[in-house]
């Protein structure tokens, strides 16, 4: 039964939020959301987070399910650390153009090729291909990861070509990168950043290390989703062009509500930029999600455990 009740009467009285917090309590189910997921969910979460905040959130949580309101790489990322728990996700079909572009078995045949180099995988990847990887990063630790690797040694980088890139430059390194980009911060348009820099001159450029590198060259700062939100809070500046996904900005109105944010336009009509994967979760989906205690993430313990190895030296590392 997947179903939301029959429209009618009952219908004009269902109010989702309420009843997300009735399963929840009922289910003793915790709702993990990442900052790029619609304002209600935001909303109705009991952790909203980075990729990084989220993995130690799933990490540290007693509850007896975990609805991961995200995309399916975190939510094996959720179930890699909590193998008893039931982790469920509003839509199975939530991708990542990051993920979906590098494929374990094409990922094995790269390793294979350079068998002496260390393999860091950016943790937006599905599980089979942090099975294969040496370490896992986000973008929030990632300058530490590869910093933790010997200077002497050859470092492959998959899959995002671009915060690849940008850690070579910043940390003088010479890793060979996988040609994966992710489609929402590729899309940006530099023409249009610049003439919205022009309306708003007093407005920081604040980027994600996704985007492409003449982006990045304009920004006054670089950092992760968790990044971004922290340096605005400490800059004294009040105006802010963010270069990331649209929906960090009610996160980052709720918190600074006398500071005004300006989402970055992406090279269409539209004046924000939405992940496709992300938008695809929405409240109804994740309250079917705790009624039905499905779509249920599972996955073999072998692979989960070759997973895990990886991931657990990050959470040490940072
Ligand atoms: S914003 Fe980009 S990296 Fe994040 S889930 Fe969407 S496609 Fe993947």
């Amino acid at each position: 039964m997947t179903d939301l009740p029959a429209a009618g009467p009952d219908l004009a009285c269902f109010d989702v939020d309420e009843q997300i917090r009735r399963l929840k309590r009922e289910r003793n189910a915790v709702l993990l959301a990442h900052y790029y997921q619609e304002s209600e969910i935001q909303e109705v979460a009991d952790f909203v987070g980075d990729s990084l905040e989220l993995a130690r959130a799933a990490q540290r949580t007693k509850a007896d399910v975990i609805v991961f309101a995200g995309v399916h790489f975190m939510a094996e990322t959720a179930k890699i650390l909590n193998p008893d728990r039931v982790v469920v996700v509003p839509d199975m079909e939530a991708g990542c153009s990051l993920a979906d572009g590098c494929p374990a078995e094409a990922f094995r045949a790269w390793r294979i090729e350079r068998p002496e180099a260390v393999a860091i995988s950016y943790i937006n990847c599905s599980a089979a291909v942090k099975a294969e990887s040496d370490l896992i990063c986000t973008s929030s630790n990632a300058a530490k990861i590869v910093q933790s690797v010997p200077a002497d040694r050859e470092i492959l980088f998959a899959p995002d070509r671009h915060l690849g890139r940008y850690l070579n430059k910043t940390l003088g390194r010479k890793m060979t990168l996988w040609a994966g980009s992710c489609v929402v911060h590729e899309a940006f348009s530099l023409q249009k950043l610049l003439a919205l820099k022009t309306r708003h001159p007093q407005a920081k450029i604040i980027a994600h290390p996704e985007c492409e590198e003449e982006l990045l060259e304009r920004a006054d700062f670089i950092g992760s989703t968790a990044g971004l939100i922290k340096y605005a809070e400490r800059d004294p500046g009040t105006e802010y062009i963010v270069v990331t996904e649209s929906g960090i900005l009610h996160e980052m109105r709720k918190r600074m509500p006398a500071k005004v944010f300006i989402a970055a336009p992406p090279d269409t009509d539209c004046a924000c930029s939405l992940c496709p994967y992300m938008r695809k979760n929405t409240p109804e989906k994740v309250f079917l999600a705790l009624r039905d205690l499905a779509p249920r993430l599972d996955m073999p313990e072998e692979l989960r455990r070759r997973a895990q190895k990886p991931i657990d030296r990050m959470l040490e590392l940072s």
